[in-house]
């Protein structure tokens, strides 16, 4: 095995970072690039010996961070911020080649949106207070106590900004890492590492281990020394994970899957509508967020679907290295084989391919809207994570509602209206995290994220952040 492999020009390092020096394992895994099915490099394989030697860094660690001022904890932060965003260009490049995203978006949205992360989080627990209280005479005080090592395990459709999501609130919380990237984007994670070094972030706060989430998962999720699990990925995983940590009811924090609706009345502006539901195209459809079921009010549907199909017919498909693409690879073949599984099984069942509907040269999917498509179907219910949509009519506002809540998720909603009484009205009897009104993909970092039902267990951002990684504590003093 080679340390280091070069994507692109960047030197990454593929061992895994423990206790503030590279470590390898015996045994490898390929990184294979979504563009052209390159392999990358060989990444270290790592199972319960390293899941073990990280969980031990991060707790020999802890003392130190967890005292050290908050007013440190925020300029290290602040540091790898700026290392993050002296280095956005490989970050972008290097990210792209993992897992087949936008290079325009890692570069202008995605990569200083990581660098914000941990600036926003500094500043964030810089303010965090809360007003003492008195209970007859006596005083009481909230503070946020650093709780202990966090196992944060993210997945592949936006490595490292989920990744940073979670490592900013957990270091900024005075908490200690282990961070386990997914298999199939292993990249970033890594320079992350190396940021983090170069900012003086202290040896075993953060630590990056590398392998395939059976291999490793367990060792990590059901250690006793972890204090909190901070989990991104799929609802099958999230309860297997969640299994574990009862072993020593470790807190979870879950962001999980959503087959989240869009639904547009006939009072909306018809073009915004439009612009949405192409939006939900992005990543290749690889979005937990996305608004993969349109609901239109019957009335306008026919414009609707004419309007879509014209737009989405000028989709670039393609290099997601090229600055015109829209919509680049799917992330791997196993992938492309379960999206189009799911479109096969829905047209056997009598749903109408609109466009779409079959997949292209290399690792593509065609962007598919299916309509014909009843409540009950797997491909209404179920996530697909590719670039799949349906299209549901409804008579009325209280049909749009049943049908918008009728899955077990609830991670979002994206309404399109004119009238801003039935947004209200809508907006307060959707199951939902987050509902966005004439908008889509507006995300403030102090806004509560999360979703509801199988979405997730938690919320993320601002307070909520530190609430999970932080035991809170109230004392009491007598007058
Ligand atoms: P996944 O559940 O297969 O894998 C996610 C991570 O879990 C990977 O790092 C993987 O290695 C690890 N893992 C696998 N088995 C494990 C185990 N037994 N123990 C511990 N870790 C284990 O999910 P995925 O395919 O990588 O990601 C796609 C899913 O993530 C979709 O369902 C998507 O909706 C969801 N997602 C949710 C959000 C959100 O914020 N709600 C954001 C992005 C993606």
């Amino acid at each position: 095995m080679t340390d280091k492999i070069v994507v692109a020009g960047v030197s990454v390092d593929t061992r895994h970072w423990i206790g503030g020096r590279r470590v390898s394992s015996a045994e490898t895994f390929p990184d294979v690039s979504p563009i052209d099915g390159r392999t990358l490099g060989e990444i270290a394989r790592g199972g319960p010996a390293e899941a073990e030697a990280a969980v031990a860094a991060a707790r020999e660690a802890f003392p130190g961070w967890a005292a050290t001022s908050r007013a440190e904890r925020a300029r290290i932060l602040h540091a790898i911020a700026d290392g993050v965003e002296k280095r956005i260009e490989d970050l972008a490049i290097v990210e792209t080649n993992d897992n087949g995203a936008l290079l325009r978006s890692h570069r202008r949205g995605v990569m200083p949106r990581v660098a914000h992360n941990f600036r926003f989080f500094a500043d964030w627990l810089l303010s965090l207070d809360h007003e003492d209280f008195e209970t007859r005479g006596h005083t009481n005080h909230v503070s946020w106590d650093p709780a202990g090592p966090c196992v944060l395990i993210t997945p592949w459709n936006a490595p490292l900004m989920l990744a940073t999501w979670k490592v900013a609130p957990a270091l900024a919380a005075g908490d200690t890492v282990v961070l386990k990237p997914a298999e199939w984007s292993p990249l970033t994670a890594s320079l992350l590492a190396d940021i983090a070094a170069e900012a003086g972030l202290p040896a075993g706060v953060l630590n990056v281990v590398q392998g395939y989430g059976a291999e490793i998962g367990d060792a990590l999720t059901s250690h006793p020394d972890v204090r909190r699990i901070s989990f991104t990925g799929s609802v099958p995983t999230a309860k297997r994970i969640a299994r574990s940590a009862a072993a020593n009811l470790t807190p979870l924090s879950l962001e999980l899957g959503g087959k989240s609706p869009l639904l547009v009345f006939a009072d909306a502006d018809l073009d915004l509508a439009v612009d949405l539901a192409v939006e939900q195209y992005d990543n290749a459809g690889q979005v937990c967020l996305a608004a993969t079921r349109f609901l239109v009010e019957e009335t306008v549907a026919e414009e609707f679907t004419r309007r879509f199909v014209e737009k989405a017919g000028r989709l670039v498909q393609g290099d997601p290295r090229d600055e015109a693409t829209d919509i680049g690879p799917n992330i791997h073949p196993r992938q492309l084989e379960k999206i189009d599984g799911f479109v096969q099984r829905a047209v056997a069942d009598g749903a109408r391919v609109v466009i779409g509907g079959h997949r292209k040269d290399g690792q593509f999917y065609a962007p598919t809207l299916l309509t014909d498509v009843a409540q009950d179907s797997e491909i209404v219910q179920e996530e697909v994570f590719g670039p799949v949509l349906t299209l549901q009519t409804f008579a009325d506002e209280e049909e749009a509602v049943r049908l918008a809540n009728d899955t077990r998720f609830g991670l979002a909603a994206t309404l399109a209206t004119g009238d801003s009484e039935r947004a209200e009205r809508v907006t307060a009897q959707l199951v939902a995290g987050t509902v966005w009104v004439n908008c889509f993909f507006v995300r403030d970092l102090q806004a509560p994220f999360g979703g509801s039902r199988q979405s997730g267990v938690g919320r993320e951002g601002g307070t909520w952040s530190f609430d999970f990684y932080c035991d809170l504590k109230n004392t009491v003093t007598a007058p």
